[in-house]
């Protein structure tokens, strides 16, 4: 019992002193005495606010940006560096994990897998601690420092040094990015000598279907490496002759989006709404009757969401899609996102609602809904998320919501932008002439000899989502659900 503490102890102190000694000089303020009384009560306060966040383990569990699996993590209380400005007050604590583990840009990477000096592999990651002065309003998050190589050497090894959540090194340079209490990556800047020149999107985002895969000329994709390293001690039962024993390895390589800022980035942590946020416990009661388990839009946009459901419920089709879905998949969170390169988005594999801002809530919302409807009808459509089926499920939504418009004399669609554009819009009117309008109607209806998965193929050329194969075994789920149960048609 007693050799397994210190062992325990022994990992502890080991992942400390190689991931964290660039934080030596925080830490020895420590020692000073009245430096830590005059800490104490904050110290305390964010003690007693995380462990309310985490009643059972104190475990926080981070995430890379695929959201595949996470690394625990946890703050560690005696390690802080308290401050504040006119606005906050501010506490950071180092973190301890179950891994080591450092972000690194390729830049860097490369550098350290020539020289194996682990000073040019290196981030930091903390949990930072807010009271706004005003209000008495607490927030919570984690912060990550990724400084570029050339501000590595430039400050001669000590990259953390200068940086602090609200005290930032006016010369820095490299990323700085945030996740929230569940792990998740929330959003994230790219410095250059101390101003903001991109803003940095996640690969959550990637991994959805209305992402468009062209890259356009303000943004570009780049990986950062996610390198892990797990340390154990050995030695005898009278503790001689220890030693370690690492294994290294590149875990993820963590894949994100920076667009070029538009002058309105301002660094900060920005949970929801796109202003500076606490973690979505503000939003007014706007889980939607339980279509999202979480919802972080402030009550701006959860208003927007909430009239556009309403008014999407006076239509039959959409009445009874709420009604079928209702307590059979949800949302994981409504969420805006104002990095995203599309207006709006829906991650299978997260569950996660994006919008980009506010104002795309109604025009953004009902394909997403369609999707979340798939991912329940098709038991998973993440499975089909830039791969084979990708062109199905995109093409499917298309189908239901151009023959929605149609039956409600609205003759407008996303222009289909194939060679196939008279004969797709013959063939809606022909469909919708039909009353009842069956399942059987749109997989066997043709039009000049062209039926549905006709421009299916023909839809695929011209849509992002055309970079992947069609699954010609795929049957439309949803439409099959929606025409032969709604009695709507
Ligand atoms: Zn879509």
């Amino acid at each position: 019992m007693k050799k397994k503490t210190i062992f325990a102890s022994l990992l502890a102190a080991f992942l400390l002193c190689f991931a964290y000694s660039c934080m030596q000089e925080q830490v020895d303020e420590l020692d000073n005495e009245s430096f830590y009384e005059r800490s104490k009560p904050l110290i305390m306060d964010a003690m007693r606010k995380y462990d309310s966040y985490f009643p059972e383990e104190g475990i926080m569990e981070l995430r890379s940006w695929k959201d595949a699996g996470g690394i625990a993590v946890k703050p560690l209380w005696q390690y802080a560096n308290v401050y504040g400005d006119k606005d906050y007050h501010a506490a950071e604590f180092l973190l301890d994990s179950e891994k080591g583990f450092d972000y690194a840009t390729p830049e860097s990477a490369d550098k350290f897998k020539k020289t194996r000096d682990r000073r040019y592999r290196t981030s930091q990651t903390n949990f930072v601690y807010l009271v706004e002065k005003k209000t008495g309003r607490e927030i919570m998050f984690l912060m990550t420092l990724v400084p570029d190589l050339s501000y590595i050497e430039s400050t001669k090894f000590k990259p953390f040094d200068k940086m602090s959540y609200l005290k930032r090194d006016k010369k820095y340079s490299g990323y700085i990015f945030f996740h929230n209490m569940e792990g998740r990556y929330v959003n994230g800047w790219r410095y250059s000598s101390g101003e903001i020149t991109h803003t940095v999107t996640a690969n959550e985002e990637e991994a959805d279907f209305d992402i468009v895969s062209t890259r356009s000329l303000v943004c570009t994709t780049h990986y950062l490496v996610w390198y892990v390293e797990e340390c154990k001690f050995w030695g005898n039962a009278s503790g001689e002759n220890w030693g370690w024993d690492c294994t290294s390895w590149y875990e993820y390589q963590p894949l994100y989006t920076s667009c070029i800022d538009d002058g309105t980035g301002d660094g900060n942590y920005n949970s929801g709404g796109g202003s500076s946020g606490d973690g979505g416990s503000g939003n007014s009661g706007g889980t939607f009757n339980g279509l999202a388990l979480n919802c972080s839009l402030n009550s701006e946009g959860v208003q927007l969401l909430y009239d556009k459901i309403e008014e999407m419920k006076q239509e039959c089709i959409y009445n009874y899609m709420f009604n079928t879905i209702s307590g059979n998949k949800q949302f994981t969170i409504i969420t805006t996102n104002p990095g995203m390169s599309t207006y709006g988005g829906y991650n299978p594999n997260t569950g996660v609602l994006f919008f980009q801002n506010n104002s795309e809530i109604p025009s953004a919302f009902p394909e997403e809904f369609f999707h979340l409807y798939q991912d329940w009808r098709y038991e998973g459509i993440s499975q089909y998320l830039n791969t084979t089926g990708h062109p199905n499920i995109e093409f499917e939504v298309k189908v239901l919501h151009d023959l929605m418009n149609y039956m409600n004399c609205s003759f407008w669609g996303a222009p289909f932008g194939s060679p196939l554009e008279s004969e797709y819009s013959n063939w809606l009117l022909q469909l919708i002439d039909k009353t009842p309008l069956t399942y059987n109607d749109i997989m066997t209806h043709k039009y000049n000899g062209y039926g549905y998965f006709d421009f299916l193929w023909s839809f695929r050329q011209s849509h992002p989502s055309g970079n992947y194969p069609i699954n010609s075994g795929l049957f439309p789920a949803l439409l099959q659900d929606v025409f032969s149960n709604s009695g709507c048609s």
